[in-house]
């Protein structure tokens, strides 16, 4: 692999926007949209952690991208642009940082953002990626986690679980014949441009599992949630697995699907919010304890060994 000025002119300086003033300068230059609130959001992905040594890196960098974008969708916010860190072991081959750039170049134009600037360098061992997205929102029209109230349902978009299932697929311990188990965890699709802001009280992005991420909102909004796990939306090729995977689809990260406390007079309006896309309702917050509790068919309550991703 060239130098670092060599391989930055090469593969990263075409996905730079005019704010990134053609990553020649020490930092790049960016006017605000009028009178909007930029929204900020960072996430990083660590081989071995968040990806799988080998995975394809056109992949690994949509995936870093959509796991920023899925954020600035639960906070109602469209995308502007984004910073992008970098540290590849000095053996990676010119290859890998060939497609890497691909793969940020297709949902640049996918999604309308721009490279405004970042950082690389050289690991020791793993590849190690970190981007920040940043983002904007009306003023005070950001969806926010603490605005959920006694009464709303919750809803989900999509399907639930098909990226826990496909992560157990990429290790070869289930089967997914058709490859959408494993395209769900590969590339996630966030739900962006969803006009929410008048409909929902709260929102999340379901990254850690369903059961987790509904719990940062109840402790938020200091409110319990009521989970109704027979009406959790699955897709056909994970309902093939039955109940035995229940846990892992409800408890499983990488979803990327929203979570939203709506009142029940805006169930309509929700719906009609999110055109094609399929929003289902799963429960209804109350006062009470701020805490989950999912329940079966028979309205007793199912307990699980673990909520979702644990980070450490
Ligand atoms: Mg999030």
């Amino acid at each position: 692999m060239g130098d670092e000025f060599s391989r930055i002119a090469r593969y990263l300086a075409p996905l730079a926007g005019p704010e990134g003033l053609g990553l020649t300068d020490d930092a790049a230059l960016f006017t605000p949209p009028a009178g909007q609130q930029l929204v900020f959001t960072t996430d990083q992905m660590l081989e071995g952690v968040h990806f799988i040594p080998g995975d394809p890196p056109s992949l690994i960098a949509r995936k870093l991208l959509r796991r920023n974008l899925s954020d600035l969708a639960a906070m109602g916010a469209t995308p502007l642009g984004y910073l992008l860190t970098t540290a590849l072991p000095s053996g990676t081959d010119e290859s890998w940082l060939a497609a890497f750039a691909n793969g940020l170049a297709q949902d640049q134009t996918e999604f309308g953002i721009k490279l405004f600037g970042g950082d690389s360098s050289s690991s020791l061992s793993h590849i190690s990626l970190s981007a920040t997205l940043i983002g904007y929102v009306t003023l005070g029209g950001a969806l926010r986690r603490n605005g959920a109230k006694a009464g709303d349902d919750i809803w989900v978009t999509g399907t639930i679980g098909d990226a826990a299932l496909g992560l157990l697929a990429r290790y070869g311990k289930l089967q997914d014949y058709s490859g959408f188990l494993a395209n769900r965890s590969l590339l996630p699709m966030p739900r962006m441009g969803l006009k929410l802001a008048d409909i929902a009280h709260a929102a999340i992005d379901i990254s850690d599992g369903l059961v987790q991420d509904l719990g940062h909102i109840c402790e938020a909004s200091h409110l319990a949630g009521h989970l109704h796990a027979m009406l959790v939306p699955t897709s056909p090729e994970a309902a093939m697995f039955g109940d035995a995977m229940l846990e892992t689809r409800l408890t499983g990260g990488d979803d990327y699907e929203l979570l939203l406390a709506v009142p029940p007079d805006k169930s309509e309006a929700l719906r009609l919010a999110c055109g094609d896309l399929p929003v289902t309702k799963i429960g209804k917050f109350t006062n009470g304890q701020a805490g989950v509790t999912t329940l079966d068919q028979h309205g007793q309550e199912i307990k699980f060994l673990k909520s979702g991703w644990q980070h450490f």
